[in-house]
């Protein structure tokens, strides 16, 4: 039986769905909790809160910073005081400057004579705007065959129409979630390609400015790659987590259960939230 899910994109990111949908759909699954975690922001954790109450399923407010530590590196921060002035000066700071980067990328389009508008696309995807939305937008109009192939070929780093935005330090990620009395988690180890003491140098950096945890599973982790994670998480002393990475129709994992393969236990939320308290 499938339990939790502790990473999940809405459409206050890269998401397709609504924080109330994706509630709604987790209580049909039949999960006991769920976590939003947009991209930089936490703009849909009190519609989710409200819907989870309703619902009478279990739900976390979160978010997954973008950092940078040698490669891009993702954060994610549970039970984040979403509301707090600290919090919402630098995630309101993180947004508008994605939006400066936005409007670049959209006059490099429009210049090539793509059929884009941002005051449209702000519209339609809400007030966080991201390359998938760009590469969302190229797939629809034909330059593209699906999104993984708008960014291979138009907004991949190196690409014609990508400009980069300011990524937060990795210590400032972290002094973000941890002064917003968060749970700080490294997110999706595997991503950042590397090596056994490559993951260890890295997760040695971070503990002391309030790393927690370790997200073991993920989407499309084999059983070999969660065994080494959750004996990482041991052996510093970190809390498991695991999500889905779910992105609606953005990306082809699905809610609760990734590629098939996700099972997350509830055991690990109240580990989670044991730091909390
Ligand atoms: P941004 O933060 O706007 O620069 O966009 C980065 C986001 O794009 C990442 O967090 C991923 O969710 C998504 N992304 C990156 N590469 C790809 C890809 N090849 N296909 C689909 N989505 C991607
Ligand atoms: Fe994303
Ligand atoms: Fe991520
Ligand atoms: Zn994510």
């Amino acid at each position: 039986m499938r339990e939790i899910d502790l990473h999940i994109h809405s459409n206050h990111s890269d998401g397709t769905f609504s924080p109330t949908y994706i509630v709604e759909s987790a209580a049909k699954m039949g999960l006991r909790a769920i976590a939003l975690t947009d991209h930089d922001n936490a703009g849909g954790c009190e519609e989710a809160l409200k819907a989870g109450e309703k619902l009478g399923i279990e739900v976390v407010p979160g978010i997954e910073i973008s950092t940078k530590y040698g490669v891009a590196v993702h954060i994610l921060g549970y039970y984040i005081d979403f509301n707090s002035d600290f919090f919402l000066m630098i995630s309101d700071w993180i947004v508008d400057d994605r939006n400066e980067r936005n409007k670049k990328m959209c006059a490099l389009m429009q210049a090539d004579g793509i059929d884009i508008s941002y005051e449209k696309m702000l519209e339609r995807f809400g007030d966080v705007i991201g390359r998938p939305h760009f590469a969302r937008i190229l797939m629809e109009q034909g330059y593209a065959e699906s999104i993984n192939d708008a960014f291979d070929k138009y907004v991949e780093k190196g690409r014609k129409y990508y400009v980069p935005r300011t990524i937060l330090p990795i210590e400032r990620a972290m002094r973000t979630i941890v002064r917003s009395g968060g749970i700080a988690v490294l997110a999706h180890p595997f991503q950042y390609r590397k090596t056994d003491a490559e993951l260890r140098e890295l997760i040695e950096y971070i503990i002391p400015h309030g790393l927690k945890g370790i997200e073991c599973r993920y989407s499309g982790y084999n059983a070999e790659q969660i065994a080494y994670l959750e004996n990482l998480a041991d052996e510093y002393g970190l809390v498991k987590t695991g999500g889905s990475d779910y992105h609606g129709d953005n990306k082809p994992n699905q809610l609760g259960s990734g590629f098939g393969e996700l099972e997350v236990p509830y055991e690990w939320l109240e580990k989670l939230k044991a730091l909390k308290e």
